[in-house]
């Protein structure tokens, strides 16, 4: 609540900058006028001259300025409030009634591995419209750890940390019956928690998917029903996803789903391959945006772009990696053996679970021991933990599913078993959720988000209750906090 909408916080620290610019010359004019009263020294009156002129000058080249800059100023807000609605964005105290729909939905959308930061790469005019007609985390939104596609998704719609929703990586062994669990695993054992949709369901109200992982797993009332359940499936276009969603509400009102998944794998995609600061995200940002603009040009055909809660998230965000940033772990061997059988996952988790017989401190011990020896390449940039003893902000024990010992890594580092003569540079993501090229974007636009606002970052576990909340269904319990919702979205009129 503490936070002041865009327009409100640009307006007086933009606009008295330029009357300030605009002010010095003119009391600097009037001390001159005091100095030309004095008659005593006509040399002097030859100078004051010409400083009167240079001044007057100057206060022509400041005005000029100022006036330019308020011009550019005005005009860019002006183009970018596509709505009456928004110029009274610092008047908004409560939601706002919807003109179409009988209730409240949320379309909830995901574009993977969008770090903060690459709306500003190139114009992205729709998210911006979004980002200016609703309520943006200035600095990003925070995924959990470890910043992965499958566990962050997970979280995003049960509110839970991955030692509690149980999908603690991309891949995993579940340890009590070694079973494997793979992204294409949709058994519910692997699935714990109760996914949004799942709740819709358990409310007897409609949901819909459109790809999002857990999305096909059978849970409770959620069966993913044909026509609102797409299976995963990466060649469908983006805009046939698009499409589909606009469908929904075509349907009579007493049909629309109240709640919709839009799923798209770019530009995490791009990022992987290219790393984050190459022109195929630029194109990659670009082509999401055409999407959202397909979307809302969509919804605004139907009259319901006003009366739906757009939520648009990523799951995590990205680093460049490159092959001297690379640990081994053969490299350890004068301190200890890490057979690859050990070896759950490598980059940017490295998680380990040695034997029956092998105290998994002492592995820790004296991997932490080789690694700071200064003998290891890069070994200052990993460190081992036991699960229990990782700093508690990650929320990484809880789960007999996560492997007993961790290693973390610095950003943009990786580590693989052995040397071998491949050289690569890309992007990854997974580190430390604390990191910033990690976080992704959060943006809400509709009828229950203010105009123009900007709120502190949060982690993604927070958007569970924020959607139940703007549905007014009972959630069930999670991580985030009951109090948030009132944190960023505006309260119903009295
Ligand atoms: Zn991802």
């Amino acid at each position: 609540m503490g936070s002041v909408p865009a327009l409100n916080s640009t307006k007086p620290t933009q606009i008295p900058t330029q009357e300030e610019d605009s002010q010095n010359p003119s009391t600097a004019l009037l001390s001159f006028d005091t100095d030309s009263s004095d008659p005593s020294n006509p040399p002097r009156k030859h100078t004051t001259t010409i400083i009167f002129i240079s001044l007057l000058l100057i206060t022509c080249i400041a005005l000029s300025a100022a006036s330019a800059f308020a011009f550019l100023f005005f005009s860019s807000a002006s183009s970018s409030s596509s709505t009456p609605a928004q110029k009274s964005s610092h008047l908004e105290t409560t939601s706002r009634p919807l003109t179409k729909l009988n209730r409240s939905v949320v379309l909830l959308i995901s574009s993977d591995g969008f770090r903060f930061g690459y709306q500003f790469k190139t114009p992205t005019p729709n998210i911006h419209r979004l980002i200016a007609n609703g309520t943006e985390a200035e600095t990003g939104l925070i995924p959990v750890f470890p910043t992965l596609t499958f566990p962050n998704h997970y979280s995003i719609v049960t509110g839970l940390y991955p030692a509690y929703h149980g999908i603690i990586n991309n891949h995993f062994i579940d340890p009590l019956t070694g079973e494997f669990f793979t992204m294409g695993s949709h058994e519910p054992k692997w699935w714990l928690g109760e996914p949004l949709w799942e709740t819709v369901a358990n409310h007897g109200l409609r949901a819909a998917t459109y790809f999002w992982p857990g999305s096909e797993v059978h849970k409770g009332s959620w069966n993913c029903p044909e026509e609102f359940c797409m299976f995963y499936n990466g060649s469908v276009p983006f805009e046939e996803r698009v499409d589909k969603i606009l469908s929904y509400f075509d349907l009579p009102s007493a049909e629309i789903p109240l709640f919709m998944t839009l799923y798209f794998e770019d530009p995490d995609h791009q990022g992987h391959q290219v790393g984050p600061d190459d022109p195929e995200i630029t194109e990659a940002v670009a082509g999401i945006d055409r999407m959202i603009g397909r979307l809302i040009n969509g919804l605004e055909k139907r009259g319901v772009f006003e009366d739906v809660n757009i939520i648009m998230v990523g799951d995590h965000g990205m680093v460049g990696t490159c092959d001297k940033k690379l640990i081994f772990l053969d490299d350890l061997a004068s301190w200890i053996d890490i057979p690859a059988e050990w070896v759950l996952s490598y980059t940017p988790v490295l998680s380990i679970r040695p034997p029956h017989g092998v105290a998994p401190w002492s592995v820790v011990g004296k991997m932490n021991e080789g690694l700071r020896s200064g003998k290891v390449n890069n070994g200052k940039h990993l460190k081992l933990y036991l699960k229990e003893e990782l700093p508690s902000r990650l929320h990484y024990s809880a789960s007999d599913r996560i492997p007993p010992i961790i290693g973390l890594l610095e950003e943009g580092f990786k580590v693989e078993q052995k040397r071998t003569k491949r050289q690569e540079c890309g992007g990854a993501h997974g580190y430390d959720n604390a990191v910033f090229s990690m976080r992704t974007i959060f943006i809400g636009h509709g009828p229950e988000f203010a105009r123009g606002r900007k709120v502190p970052s949060f982690e993604n576990v927070q958007i569970y209750n924020l959607v139940t909340s703007i549905l007014k269904i009972q959630g069930a319990p999670n991580n985030g906090s009951l109090e948030f919702p009132r944190s960023v979205l505006l309260p119903s009129p009295k």
